[in-house]
């Protein structure tokens, strides 16, 4: 099997047409998306209609939740609020009609591979996966040999080996008969790992790997200033941070 994973759009069209692309050059039968098409980003109807246009899976993120009103946004900073609430105002009333039906995870059976936004302990609730400590507990919640997740925005490969051992990946890794993985495919639209490049995961039989492709980020920045987007965001894109 090889199939694309893809997280964290957040309204980055340029950022998504350029993984797009690249995974098109690469005969790949799949694109399964982990959820936060919105949010950020000065695109969300466009990203939210090329996603269900190209997705085989769909699922939703915390910021795709908040722009159809179905998730609290007090907890988050003034500038992803000041941004959910602008895309609130601009998305149709049929994409987010469309969004709401965004389930929080889903499991492949056939390729035994659990998708989520954030964790699969709880998976709408939110909750980052950050540490090898998170990662321990995690995998004692799904039964799968792979879950794939994204939320932080910072991608890496962890690997439980069959002695119980953690191993952290951070481009990618051939795959080892007996060993689990949860993977974060890292954000296509707004990268945090200090590369600004659009980041997403490709897995096949033997691999997973870490991509990054370049795309033109003025071009998002110019669209994010005529829309008033909160200028930290604007710079941000520009940074990967
Ligand atoms: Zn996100």
């Amino acid at each position: 099997m090889l199939c694309a994973l893809l997280s964290d759009v957040h309204a980055n069209l340029e950022a998504l047409d350029a993984v797009l692309k690249d995974v098109d050059g690469r005969n790949i039968q799949d694109i399964l998306f982990l959820g936060d098409a919105v949010g950020y980003g000065p695109d969300p109807n466009e990203c939210v209609e090329l996603l269900v246009e190209r997705c085989k899976v769909l699922l939703a993120g915390n910021h795709d939740r908040a722009a159809i009103g179905l998730t609290d946004i007090t907890y988050f900073n003034a500038y992803a609020r000041n941004a959910i609430e602008w895309t609130m105002k601009v998305l149709t009333e049929k994409n987010k009609e469309i969004i709401g039906a965004w389930p929080f995870e889903k499991e492949m059976k056939d390729e035994d591979i659990l998708l989520v936004h954030s964790t699969p302990k709880e998976p709408a609730e939110w909750h980052y996966l950050l540490t090898l400590w998170d990662a321990e507990i995690n995998f004692q919640y799904f039964d799968n040999k792979f879950c794939f997740l994204g939320h932080s925005h910072q991608p890496f490969v962890i690997e439980k080996v069959p002695s119980g051992e953690l191993i952290t990946h951070r481009d990618g890794t051939r795959l080892r008969e007996g060993s689990r993985y949860i993977i974060n495919t890292g954000s296509v639209g707004q990268p945090r790992d200090g590369d600004p490049r659009a980041c997403y995961a490709i897995m096949n039989d033997g691999d997973i790997d870490i991509v990054r492709v370049s795309y033109d980020i003025a071009s998002v920045q110019d669209k994010m200033k005529k829309e008033h987007l909160p200028e930290p965001l604007i710079e941000r894109i520009l940074m990967g941070k």
